[in-house]
């Protein structure tokens, strides 16, 4: 059921400080609330343990804390763990935990379903419900890391906005929740270790820009070629890639800060001399490095992963170029984890 008192968590510090002021008690109550709900990420007003008994009844009695459940957990023979995570609404979400010899990484979600269509992603079919909230994203890192230190003995280390939804598309939310998990009065992580993936909206990635965030930039190319594009990714229509190459100047001009762009190279649609070509002469306007992703399959339709002398003709020609090159295997494929595979089907 959804309750009818405000989320303590929509609240900023000053808000709690002033809600203590308001009671007669001391404002900076309102930083050691924010420091539990923030820092420690408690899911309820009892583990707020250096408040009065009073003061924590207080709290239930005017505020909720919505956090995410943890559904279900699926875990692949790779290691790699899907969450289901439940919103306070019912509404569902998927985030993931992939490990590595060194890392683990958390892929987390930024939307219920996905503005956006991309004919070759689950997640595009289940079309946009709502934003997440900044708390929601927060609340998916923090059971990552649990898992991490549960499964694998250490903590998260890297966080990519590479799971359901468009990040650009919940601009403001997306960046209040890396605030939440980057400040020291937060979970403190490196924003170095953060990178957002984004299909491409310009003018957002130039308000990314000039907001002066500190976190890696990834951009779902898949081709260079404008018409191409727009038939695997119908909204590069309304976001050119005319535009798209002006707000990445715009970026690494104030950034400095090299580009990722992440390309799938599918079957008599981008595996042709000319689409190798566009995406050198993409990547010549700035610094970057093109991740290959293994394509995952959806469904039997018309994406199928190209040849593997299709891949290394785009490697070769990369490498010719010194193009940093990388091919990521797919994490978590027999549980419908891997990349585009988002869409809640248990
Ligand atoms: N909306 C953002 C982030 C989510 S998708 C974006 O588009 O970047 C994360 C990555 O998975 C993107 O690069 C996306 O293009 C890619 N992807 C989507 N469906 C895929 C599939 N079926 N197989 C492989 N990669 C896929």
């Amino acid at each position: 059921m959804i309750s009818e008192k405000k989320d303590i968590r929509a609240l900023s510090k000053g808000e709690l400080r002033d809600f203590f002021e308001g009671i007669g008690d001391k404002a900076f109550r309102g930083n050691q609330v924010y420091e539990w709900l923030w820092g420690k990420g408690i899911h309820n007003f009892d583990q707020m343990t250096n408040l009065s008994k009073e003061t924590r009844a207080h709290l239930e009695a005017n505020f909720v804390i919505n956090h995410i459940q943890v559904d279900s957990l699926q875990k692949s023979n790779d290691g790699t763990i899907k969450n289901a995570v439940k919103l306070h609404d019912g509404l569902v979400v998927e985030s993931v935990l992939i490990p590595t010899k060194k890392r683990t990484t958390a892929c987390v979600s930024s939307q219920v379903g996905c503005s956006l269509d991309c004919k070759f992603c689950a997640t595009a079919r289940l079309k946009r419900m709502r934003n997440l909230n900044p708390d929601e994203i927060y609340d998916q890192v923090v059971a990552i890391d649990q898992e991490s230190k549960l499964y694998h003995d250490r903590p998260l280390s890297n966080i990519v906005f590479m799971g359901m939804g468009e990040p650009l598309m919940n601009y403001k939310n997306v960046l209040e929740a890396i605030d939440k998990i980057t400040h020291k009065e937060g979970l403190g992580m490196s924003p170095k270790r953060i990178t957002l993936s984004t299909s491409g909206v310009p003018k957002m990635i130039k308000k990314l820009a000039d907001d002066e965030v500190k976190f890696h930039l990834a951009v779902s190319l898949h081709s260079a070629i404008q018409e191409k594009r727009e038939q695997i990714m119908p909204f590069a229509k309304s976001f050119q890639l005319v535009d798209l190459r002006e707000s990445l100047e715009y970026w690494y001009a104030k950034t400095q800060r090299r580009i990722t762009y992440e390309y799938v190279v599918w079957k008599g649609i981008n595996d042709e001399k000319e689409d190798i070509e566009a995406l050198v002469q993409f990547c010549k306007y700035v610094p970057c490095k093109v991740n290959l992703i293994e394509y995952n399959p959806i469904d039997d339709g018309e994406f199928q992963q190209a040849s593997i002398e299709a891949t290394e003709t785009y490697i070769a020609a990369l490498e010719r170029h010194r193009i940093p090159v990388t091919v990521r295997r797919s994490r978590g494929k027999d549980i419908d984890a891997a990349c585009g595979q988002l869409a809640n089907k248990q």
